[in-house]
């Protein structure tokens, strides 16, 4: 005898909706921005930066090498570069509301994404536990620093799986670190980007935040640099057609799950 299946007439699940970048992110609690070098950060996303704090966003911003040789002056001493290099930073920070610099000093252009460079954004992530990650696109194809893909690389491989199995760098457990999961990463410096971030409430800010970098800009004058970005919206239709906005800052954006009990899974203090 045939055994049927009892048929039921369900209701259609009710589709929850989906929240909007900016509801998504009104619930973090914290970000973290790791770069290579000390002006990457700002040239690429100083007006997100400026925006994830203006949000109330806890931004902590890592910087992997002191930059020691992002000069043509062959008469000034490297260490006297870093030294100015990190001034620059603290102080571009300062403008865009960010808490906290992170200096780790490794010596500029020999980055490699090995075990040891992702032990540190490990550690990094499940000590200050972001919600958000900002790093470079590693995976951008063609001539890019070296540094860039491989800070992008490291954090990425730290992201997934290792900053939230505990089974990773177990042995930073002994320091009172445990896994931790993070909601989104955002890619910087993407040749595919598929977010885009308006910026022009927070263009001023940009621009004050590279005027810091004085080693980096080859005497150019705060309006010029205002006056340049300024430029490349009003130009630049294509872009705006791309963007939607005026002035942009594009990402690639990745979102990861957190799954309610797993090891690193925040509990969310803030109701999205
Ligand atoms: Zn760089």
């Amino acid at each position: 005898m045939a055994i049927r299946t009892p048929t039921r007439t369900s209701k259609p699940a009710s589709k929850k909706k989906e929240l909007t970048v900016d509801q998504k992110w009104a619930t973090y609690e914290r970000a973290l921005i790791v770069m290579a070098h000390p002006d990457d950060a700002e040239f690429l996303a100083a007006g997100t930066i400026a925006k994830l704090c203006d949000i109330g966003m806890e931004v902590t911003l890592c910087v992997a090498t002191s930059g020691d040789k992002g000069t043509r002056d062959v008469t000034l001493r490297r260490q006297e570069l870093a030294a100015m290099r990190e001034a620059e930073t603290r102080a571009a920070a300062k403008v865009l509301g960010v808490k906290r610099c992170i200096f780790w000093g490794l010596p500029d252009g020999f980055l490699t994404a090995d075990h040891e460079l992702r032990g540190m954004v490990v550690k990094l992530i499940r000590q200050f536990q972001p919600d958000l990650v900002m790093t470079w696109d590693g995976f951008r194809p063609g001539f890019n620093h070296t540094d860039h893909r491989m800070i992008g690389l490291a954090v990425r491989d730290a992201l997934f799986p290792a900053a939230h199995d505990p089974h990773y760098y177990s042995e930073f457990a002994s320091e009172g670190i445990g896994p931790h999961r993070t909601a989104e990463l955002i890619l910087a410096g993407t040749n595919e980007p598929d977010f885009h971030v308006d910026i022009g409430p927070y263009l001023e800010q940009k621009a004050e935040s590279i005027f810091c970098h004085t080693s980096q800009i080859d005497g150019r004058t705060l309006e010029g640099i205002r006056d340049g970005w300024l430029q490349i919206g009003k130009r630049d239709k294509e872009r705006r057609k791309r963007t939607g906005y005026d002035h942009a800052e594009s990402y690639k954006r990745i979102e990861f799950r957190r799954p309610a009990g797993a090891p690193g899974t925040p509990v969310p203090k803030k109701k999205p």
